[in-house]
């Protein structure tokens, strides 16, 4: 099984499966990351450029992904393409959207719209349970590019195993043949547990760039962080705010309501900079504009190894969505 190996410049130490993973394959390999400032929403980019502080991952085929990027779940279409817009606007570089979230069009528009040059946008979307299998995967596939109008994206996951269907290896074979065509720049899963990957790397030929899972302080995720570390795929936290105050009221808690006094920060930026310091890639969602500007407004403080600890101790095991075995 090879690291996306199809393209022709494997990423730092991409060698097969089982290989010692190298410092970059496990902390990832990150730089800085140059972004075009953009005028008001929907208008054209401005002249000046600006460097944008996110920054970027390197994934296991070489294909690099900025560290913090935008959600778009329950956003509907029109509204999607407002946030986005804001998004793109604030800096945010990569979006992350799923057939499920019907606001494929919106998302694209917002993107094409921006006046930013395709390549600089990392674009994300899934494959819906429904669509699962060889066939209904490459047909999801192309409705989705239609959706966003866009030739390829950046990355394509599979959003459930839904092991009860079990599809996700013919589906998985759908997403090579994608990725060998250069339809997407990186293939991935999402909320797979170790049981479902070892399964992809015994039937199909490609391990995963990315994971992407429920993460977040109260589900921190230690054993699919470090299966997935140990195998070159990169962790990508969903919910990373555990939804805010729609979900398991994590940023309300005083360990992160004492430190964001401590540094002068908010609740969710204390989080937020907790994920990018463990080495997650981290998509929070809002579609309130000033939210939308604090969200990535996280780069200029860091977390102390003992507020790091303090955070490590909030595990409960809570979920805000299901379990990867009961979702079908
Ligand atoms: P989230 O990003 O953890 O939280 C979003 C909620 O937090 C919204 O209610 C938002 O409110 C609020 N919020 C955002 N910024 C805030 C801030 N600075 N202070 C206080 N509250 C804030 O949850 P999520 O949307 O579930 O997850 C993020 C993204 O992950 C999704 O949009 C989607 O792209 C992806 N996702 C993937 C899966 C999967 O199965 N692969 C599942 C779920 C989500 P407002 O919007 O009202 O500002």
């Amino acid at each position: 099984m090879s690291r996306q190996g199809l393209l022709p410049a494997p990423g730092p130490g991409g060698s097969g499966r089982g290989a010692a993973p190298s410092r970059e394959q496990g902390a990832m390999c990150v730089w800085g990351y140059a972004a075009r400032k953009l005028n008001d929403v929907g208008k054209a980019p401005d002249k000046e450029p600006l460097v944008s502080t996110v920054p970027n991952v390197t994934l296991n085929n070489g294909a690099v992904m900025p560290q913090l990027g935008f959600g778009v779940f329950l956003v509907p279409d029109d509204e999607a393409y407002t946030a986005v817009a804001h998004a793109l606007q604030a800096g945010y570089r990569s979006i992350d959207t799923a057939a499920l979230y019907k606001n494929e069009v919106g998302t694209g528009r917002a993107i094409a719209d921006s006046g930013l040059p395709r390549e600089e946008v990392f674009i994300t979307t899934k494959v819906w349970n429904t669509e699962q299998g060889y066939d209904s995967a490459l047909r999801a596939f192309d409705a989705s590019l239609d959706k966003l109008g866009t030739e390829y994206v950046d990355l394509y996951l599979i959003h459930w195993p839904a092991p009860a269907l079990d599809r996700y290896v013919d589906t998985w074979k759908a997403f090579e043949k994608i990725y060998a065509e250069g339809r997407a720049k990186a293939i991935g899963v999402s909320n797979f547990l170790p049981v479902h990957l070892r399964r992809l790397f015994d039937e199909s030929g490609i391990v995963p760039a990315v994971n992407q899972v429920e993460l977040h302080p109260r589900l921190q995720q230690e054993e699919v962080r470090l299966f997935d570390a140990e195998h070159g795929i990169a962790t990508e936290a969903w919910s990373p705010l555990g939804r805010g105050s729609q979900g398991n009221g994590v940023l309300g808690d005083p360990v992160i309501t004492n430190a964001a006094a401590k540094y002068g920060v908010t609740p969710a930026q204390v989080v937020l900079r907790w994920h990018l310091q463990i080495g997650n890639v981290v998509i929070p969602k809002s579609v309130t504009p000033s939210r939308i500007k604090e969200n990535i407004d996280v780069f200029g403080f860091e977390l102390e190894a003992g507020d790091l600890a303090a955070i490590a101790r909030l595990e409960t095991g809570e979920r805000v969505g299901p379990h990867p075995e009961e979702k079908n």
